[in-house]
């Protein structure tokens, strides 16, 4: 049954754990993980067929980051345990909340690690939030005293009796780690990899089947962590001096929609003069209203933006040109993630064919398909439900619900088994026509060096410099690589090779010098990862344990504390009748 209390006994005292699911997770197992479902984003839905080419990394929990960054409790973060080491943690570890972070399909990794804490620590109140908390009636479910929806650091705030309204602190992350592509891991210093940062949770455009956007409230609603553009500036200069970093990946669902914000940040970089790159999510109707000199002032070089499908019903895409959006980004060096929908109301088995072939042709440097899907909590969800196609859990598992597979409801016009094979042609066709991604990258890189190499601002000017330096050395050997592997497709051939020209054209005898040597290098590792893909080998995550600074110091106690008890080697006195040689440390 469900706790009803609303704030915990032991207020600021509690002390907590926060655990993602356990992995390994590219594998299917009973557990409900699933080889296609990895935990990667991008090899997961984006790059999925491009074998040695695909971008591979992973990221953090951010929102178990954030809230252990604003709790005054001792909170410590296990990040991607194996089952053994979860196990591990609560065996030896005493804990007064344990909370899960999950998405739906992890159900039955969440139902496990429930059933381990109620053996293990039967005292600890256990907690389940992301977006599995969507999902109708987990409770009865899994054995979870409360079930977290939406902001888990207002939601903590107030549970330990803490002020919710205290301004964030927000934690000092890099963007991702372990990145690798063709074979190669890419370096993980300072410097290399982007800082995270988390402006606002939810977007108020609400299309019906976006479940970030239900999480957080739905059409109409966002929470902004940082409403103003001097906060998040302040905190993008604290990031720069602590990471070492100029790059920041903007977790916001439509960063560019608080558009008082926006401008305020590049009001605040101009006068500060800070070259920074920012990669966001954007959708078309907001990023084109921005000029391309803001755009380009916000040091934008990334933009992820939802293309849907041809003829959608999407307000945020009407009377918007996106193809002629992504050739224009492009020319000033923005890359480009387009993000297209397999199986939309009108999608029928005879009109695919054509809505694979309008996404390929807006040439995005990277194309995620993701098959429409009503989860829990989405106006999409509610929408079939009310009309009875929804499956039930005996025609569909919770754990092939993540959109790269099966559609979880009676589509009305694609048969069942029908919609992955469009998903996988989707894929294919991207591949085989606009290359691998890394090459289109390159090409929108050397777009924008082109443009801003003599830019007459010296924060743009330097900004590009920066930001495009690899495309003189080591991208150009990625592509001397690439034209050498792809010798037998034609085409793909003849867009690297001029590809290479127009690199050596533009860079003279340095790059042509540098590009065949590290090319060498490129080319043995992409067919050592070709062998080592065609084996089944899978990529998992480093596990992560970190704890925040009030449980560092009740950490520090306890040593002190046993190290006390274990010194006293002479006999000691029994305690007078009365007194409980325990109550001290009780008070913990
Ligand atoms: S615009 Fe994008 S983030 Fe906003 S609701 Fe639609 S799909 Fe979700």
């Amino acid at each position: 049954m469900m706790k009803t209390q609303t704030t915990h006994p032991l207020g600021t005292k509690a002390r907590i754990l926060l655990s993602s699911v356990f992995g390994p997770y590219a594998q299917d197992d009973e557990y409900g993980s699933r080889k296609i479902n990895p935990m990667e984003l991008y090899q997961n839905q984006v790059t999925r067929l491009q074998g040695a080419y695909s971008l591979r990394m992973f990221h953090r929990s951010f929102a178990l980051l954030m809230i252990q960054a604003n709790i005054d409790a001792p909170c410590t973060v296990l990040d991607f345990p194996s089952l053994d080491r979860f196990t591990l943690e609560i065996k030896n570890q005493s804990y007064d909340i344990i909370g899960i972070s999950s998405i739906g399909p992890n159900i039955g990794k969440v139902r496990t690690m429930c059933h381990l804490i109620r053996a293990y620590q039967p005292h600890a109140m256990v907690l389940v939030g992301g977006h599995i908390a969507s999902i109708e009636n987990l409770d009865k479910m899994i054995e979870a005293d409360r079930i977290v929806k939406g902001d888990g650091v207002r939601w903590f705030r107030n549970f330990l009796g803490q002020n919710p309204e205290l301004p964030l602190t927000h934690p000092m992350a890099y963007s991702a780690f372990g990145a690798r592509i063709m074979g190669t891991t890419l370096r993980d210093k300072p410097g290399d990899v982007a800082a995270i940062l988390i402006p606002s949770v939810g977007c108020p455009i609400g299309c019906n089947f976006c479940s970030t956007s239900a999480l957080f409230g739905g059409k109409g609603r966002f929470i902004n962590f940082f409403k103003t553009g001097d906060e998040i500036f302040n905190v993008m200069d604290q990031m720069e001096r602590k990471l070492k970093v100029r790059s920041f990946f903007i977790l916001d669902e439509n960063f560019l929609l608080h558009r008082k914000r926006a401008l305020r940040l590049l009001e605040l970089m101009e006068k500060h003069q800070k070259g920074w790159t920012l990669n966001v999510f954007s959708s078309a109707r907001v990023i084109k209203s921005y000029t391309v000199e803001q755009l380009v002032g916000l040091g934008i070089i990334w933009v992820w933006m939802g293309l849907e499908g041809k003829n959608n019903q999407y307000r945020k895409l009407n009377d918007i040109d996106t193809r002629d959006l992504v050739r224009n980004l492009q020319s000033h060096g923005i890359r480009v993630l387009g993000s297209t929908i397999i199986g939309l109301e009108d999608h029928t088995p005879e009109n695919m064919t054509d809505a694979i072939e309008y996404a390929v042709s807006h040439e995005t440097d990277f194309h995620q398909f993701m098959l429409y899907t009503p989860n829990p909590g989405t106006p999409l969800y509610e929408k079939h439900k009310k009309a009875g196609t929804l499956f039930s859990e005996a025609e569909f598992s919770m754990a092939d619900a993540h959109g790269q597979y099966r559609f979880n409801y009676r589509h009305p016009h694609i048969d069942s088994g029908m919609e992955g094979r469009f998903l996988i042609n989707a894929f294919t066709r991207d591949f085989q026509i606009n290359g691998p991604s890394l090459g289109r990258l390159i090409r929108t890189m050397l777009k924008g060096w082109q443009r801003y190499k003599n830019h007459p601002d010296k924060r743009i000017r330097e900004r590009y410099q920066w930001d495009t330096a690899p495309i003189q050395t080591i991208y150009a050997g990625a592509v001397w690589a690439m034209k050498k592997r792809f010798y037998k497709n034609k085409a793909t051939h003849q867009k690297l090779n001029i590809l290479l020209k127009d690199l050596y054209r533009e860079f003279g005898w340095k790059t042509r010098i540098v590009a065949p040597i590290t090319g060498i290098y490129c080319l043995a590792a992409i067919i050592n990862e070709e062998r080592r893909l065609k084996k089944g080998w899978a990529y998992e995550p480093e596990t992560f344990y970190e704890k925040n600074q009030a449980a560092l110091a009740l950490e520090q106690r306890e040593m002190v504390r046993k190290k006390k008890t274990i010194t006293l080697n002479f006999p000691v006195p029994k305690p007078a009748p009365g007194i409980c040689a325990s109550s001290k440390s009780g008070s913990y």
